[in-house]
């Protein structure tokens, strides 16, 4: 289980996420390494990566950011 998470951003295709910590602090707001979008709280993703399966995060972020990313798995 990896603490980081890889993603593709639907607004602008990157896959790359930007950490403001290494490793990331609960607090940290993780955003898209192309275009900065604020994807959210390190705690809430990693949480619900946990918590849940894969649909059920993508569910949340839906919820979070408005879009619904494609989550590889790390
Ligand atoms: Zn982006």
């Amino acid at each position: 289980m990896t603490d980081y998470i890889r993603f593709i951003c639907t607004t602008c295709g990157s896959d790359k996420a930007i950490y403001p910590n290494t490793p990331p602090l609960d607090d940290d707001i993780i955003s898209c390494a192309g275009c900065e979008r604020e994807i959210g709280p390190h705690k809430i993703i990693k949480d619900a990566m946990l918590a849940a399966g894969k649909d059920e995060l993508s569910n949340l972020s839906y919820k979070i950011i408005g879009k619904r990313p494609t989550w590889k798995n790390g």
